[in-house]
């Protein structure tokens, strides 16, 4: 395959970057950037369906099965975080498209940003100008809505987590419902999640959104993606729930 020549990226001295996404001087990542960043992201993504598997399922030993979920859930952070640095300049944080290198897009009107605070830190996210929009509206309903949606992750995990570790030593009686409870509880959360952002407006100028939850899982898959993902999979959990519960 030809390799395409790039536009050069240090030829526009009047185009000052303000705090935009920008790349590393001297762009020495820059090729294999757009081929790694999307199966790395994949990669990365996949982490959570794992630590979900071994939480839900807990295949024997129950212990082994808490111990790497954990280690998994904690050491994902460590490798997710340094990625989402690498992909906000390059992806789309809606679709997860990639997107023309930097600083071009800074004259194409194709391209926009959307303001984050991630850390205490402003962060212009990039996005397709047709994108900027639904992510914007996204992060407005997730900070609003910060409260009841981390109360309804943190607190079924925190007692699956529980119950995973009397089931480790020796006392499994309550596993069965803390899981079930567990897929009820954060199904309806994920499914609030995806579906409440269709409620509220995009914000009409563009005020720095804060992102109440880490904010590297949104940029493994793109924000569209991991909402269908929470549609379907907030449902099929809900059903599950209630199956326990009333089946
Ligand atoms: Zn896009």
């Amino acid at each position: 395959m030809p390799a395409e020549p790039e536009p050069p990226r240090a030829a526009s001295p009047g185009v000052s970057p303000e705090g935009r996404p920008s790349l590393q001087p001297g762009g020495a990542s820059r090729a294999p950037a757009g081929w790694r960043l999307q199966p790395t992201g994949v990669l990365l993504f996949l982490f959570i369906p794992l630590v979900l598997y071994l939480f839900v399922r807990h295949p024997e030993p129950v212990a082994a099965s808490l111990g790497a979920g954990i280690v998994l859930m904690a050491g994902h952070r460590f490798l997710a975080r340094p990625y989402m640095a690498r992909a906000i300049p390059h992806k789309c944080l809606w679709c997860n498209r990639l997107l023309v290198p930097a600083p071009v897009p800074a004259l194409d009107a194709a391209n926009s940003t959307l303001d984050l605070v991630i850390d205490g830190e402003l962060t212009a996210a990039r996005c397709c100008a047709a994108h900027q929009a639904p992510a914007a509206r996204f992060f407005r309903f997730l900070s609003m809505a910060r409260l009841p949606l981390r109360l309804g992750i943190f607190a079924p995990l925190l007692l699956l987590l529980a119950a995973l570790a009397a089931a480790a030593a020796g006392h499994p009686q309550a596993l069965p419902a803390a899981t079930a409870l567990f897929q009820l509880l954060v199904g309806l959360t994920v499914s609030a999640a995806a579906w409440g952002t269709l409620l509220v407006r995009s914000p009409a100028e563009q005020v720095p959104l804060p992102v109440p939850f880490p904010a590297h899982n949104f940029f493994l898959l793109g924000v569209r993606s991991l909402l269908w993902i929470f549609r379907l999979v907030g449902a099929w959990w809900i059903y599950r729930g209630l199956s326990f519960f009333f089946g």
